[in-house]
């Protein structure tokens, strides 16, 4: 599948710099292209819905192959549930929140950033929440890509968002 991940102009820290409709739309070679060495993936409504154990076998093919093309895939999740088996089975390394360090705020993406041990503009933030995916990985100097989520109804509240967001395609 030709991946369908557009690149945004962004004006703003509410902006991302790529959508994609799905994870699997995320462009691997793009982002190696422009140096992004780790991939940190949003967990609920991103990978799976909403307090979900379970990827489904097109995500875990797409998650394999991005391990093979040389991305370390992390999980960057501000649940409080036990995500070994999700972590275990891709594999990722899962960056874990608790009830003060948590997406969005810095103190996070600080611990993401010493988790991969690059600087921040080699990581790349995909997730489905504008406040903690979007707006904080861009003020952790992070790049970031929208996936708006699995589920319908909690895409549906972001529609106007995701319509302006392509409205700010880089051509
Ligand atoms: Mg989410």
């Amino acid at each position: 599948m030709k991946p369908s991940m557009k690149k945004i102009a962004p004006r703003s820290a509410w902006l991302p710099d790529y959508v994609a409709p799905t994870v699997r739309d995320i462009d691997v070679d793009a982002l190696l292209a422009r140096g992004i060495t780790h991939l940190a993936l949003d967990l609920d409504e991103t990978l799976v819905p909403h307090g979900g154990n379970t990827l489904t076998t097109e995500d875990m093919v797409f998650l394999a192959h991005a391990r093979q093309l040389g991305l370390k895939l992390f999980i960057a999740s501000n649940t409080l549930r036990n995500i070994d088996v999700i972590s275990q089975a891709i594999p990722a390394h899962a960056v874990r929140a608790t009830l003060v360090s948590r997406k969005p705020f810095r103190v996070y993406y600080r611990r993401l950033i010493t988790a991969a041990a690059v600087p921040p503009q080699h990581i790349a933030m995909a997730g489905d929440n504008v406040l903690n995916d979007v707006y904080g990985a861009n003020r952790a100097g992070l790049v970031t890509i929208f996936v708006p989520a699995r589920t319908r109804w909690r895409r549906a509240l972001y529609r106007r968002y995701s319509k302006w967001v392509l409205r700010q395609r880089h051509f």
